[in-house]
């Protein structure tokens, strides 16, 4: 756990990569309590934009890769009763970083150093929830005008179940009997 006393500023975020280079599968852990000034998404935002970020940072064939979690909370309002909801935040991160990178794939290296703002920031957007409910049961404010759940009632009983060829065969027979 990063220790909670220290945050760091989304602004030093920022990690060289000539240890890690040295040698390709040398591993180096970046454990931070992050903050973002800015992790807000419509009325969806992350708590004081707060990011626990537990990373490791790898020599790859390509670059660098950051791998590791981030966690945080999120709140925002519930999409029934629009009550405001705080839950927990929780990204894998698997990102790669090169000197050459491709848009919207991998990310830059820099003078041998990677920022790891900007892939913090991205993946706990994405991770903000489009949807949310306060609970499997909200009902919503105005459950008797406005139900959640329209309730699909199918008698299955009342169904005939498909017929069996094979009794079809049979039924003729009947009803070559003169039965019905
Ligand atoms: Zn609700």
């Amino acid at each position: 756990m990063a220790d909670s006393s220290r945050i760091t500023p989304a602004s030093q975020l920022i990690v060289d990569t000539v240890e890690v280079r040295r040698h390709t599968g040398t591993r180096r852990p970046f454990v931070a309590a992050a903050q973002f000034p800015d992790l807000v998404a419509g009325e969806f935002a992350v708590v004081d934009g707060r990011i626990d970020v537990d990373l490791v940072i790898e020599a790859v064939t390509e670059g660098v890769s950051a791998t590791g979690y981030l966690r945080g909370r999120w709140t925002g309002p519930c999409r029934r009763c629009l009550d405001p909801i705080e839950r927990p935040l929780e990204v894998e991160v698997q990102e790669i970083f090169e000197r050459q990178p491709t848009e919207g794939e991998t990310w830059p290296i820099e003078d041998e150093r990677i920022d790891l703002a900007p892939v913090i920031r991205e993946s706990a957007l994405l991770a903000l929830p489009l949807v949310p409910l306060c609970g499997d049961d909200c009902v919503g404010p105005e459950p008797e005008r406005f139900p959640a759940n329209v309730e699909v009632d199918v008698d299955l009983s009342a169904e005939e179940p498909p017929p069996d060829p094979r009794w079809a065969a049979l039924d003729e027979l009947r009803f070559d009997d003169g039965d019905q």
